[in-house]
């Protein structure tokens, strides 16, 4: 049987995803089930800071290929630095002719324009994936290299990681901390789902992007709730975010109490519902009415 992808999502950063997604980990652990962890979040990874992973497995990640041009061919005849549409291509100080890996798109023009073959396309390390062990259960984490893009090709990877895994030890859940925002990265996360827990935070932005967050789980008919983090700083948007919830049919899954033990617990690198009673009293129920919807389908 394929194991059951539960994703946590939240329309910004910053609304407290990855403290709701570690405090499920460990309430999943406490229940004795078997799961893998996967932080998707490949650009702002910080599940690690809370799941200690030790790494076991560790390899490269390959992204798109850029031009690289070759000294020693080159004629200098100027085709390829009129051609490319992302002015990738300049002269150095020195004469030759280069590549802003940064700016170019891989799009292979230049390569194909070349007069000499003095240009090839060579694959980019942009990132490395993980396989590690962690006190509740595998972990399959990511880190993209800074200003490196694929983020959306790297979360795919994390996620086939996980299944692959999963599938081989028999494991029933998946757990994945989603990345922030909207975006291609989203989507990836998204994708195959069983069930998106969309995080909000009851402010005025935040609504926004939990809305379009929905949205994007709804585009991809995954099963979703919301489900309000630090709930208390504005009781006005708590009532519009449950509201919303109502009107659109989604369910609500419940809301977590912004209080001062939650920021001690970070502080110390603890989980939020091991280490505050009524941060886990709130999740207890969000988390098993999760857990129901997941079984059934
Ligand atoms: S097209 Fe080829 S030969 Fe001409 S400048 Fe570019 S790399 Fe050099
Ligand atoms: S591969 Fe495309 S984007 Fe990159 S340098 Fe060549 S023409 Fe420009």
């Amino acid at each position: 049987m394929s194991p059951k992808e539960i994703v946590f999502i939240s329309g910004k950063g910053g609304t407290g995803k990855t403290t709701i997604t570690s405090s499920f980990v460990w309430w999943l652990h406490l229940k004795g089930e078997k799961f893998i962890i996967a932080d998707a979040d490949v650009d702002a990874a910080d599940m690690h800071i809370l799941m200690e992973p030790r790494p076991w497995k560790e390899e490269e990640f390959v992204g798109k290929s850029v031009a690289q041009i070759n000294d020693e061919l080159c004629t200098y005849c100027d085709i390829c630095r009129g051609l490319c549409r992302f002015d990738a291509i300049y002269i150095d100080e020195d004469g030759t002719y280069r590549v802003n890996p940064f700016r170019c798109d891989g799009c292979t023009l230049c390569e194909i324009a070349c007069p000499v073959q003095a240009i090839e396309m060579v694959p980019q390390v942009v990132g490395r994936w993980f396989l590690s062990r962690t006190p509740y259960g595998p972990m399959v984490h990511a880190r993209l290299k800074p200003g490196a893009e694929n983020s959306g090709n790297l979360v795919t990877m994390v996620k086939h990681q996980a299944h692959l895994l999963a599938e081989k030890e028999e494991i029933p859940y998946i757990v994945v901390d989603g990345p922030p925002g909207i975006g291609c990265p989203v989507t990836s996360a998204i994708s195959g789902a069983s069930f998106v827990a969309v995080v909000a935070e009851p402010s005025f932005s935040a609504i926004h992007d939990m809305e379009r967050a929905v949205e994007t789980a709804e585009h991809f008919g995954v099963p979703h709730g919301i489900l309000i983090n630090k709930a208390g700083i504005n009781p006005e948007n708590e009532e519009k975010i449950r509201d919303y919830a109502r009107r659109r049919g989604i369910p609500f899954l419940g809301e977590v109490p912004f209080t001062r033990c939650v920021v001690d617990a970070l502080v110390k690198r603890e989980i939020a519902a091991s280490s505050c009673e009524e941060v886990r009293g709130a999740l207890e129920g969000a988390f098993g009415k999760i857990l129901e919807v997941v079984n059934e389908s």
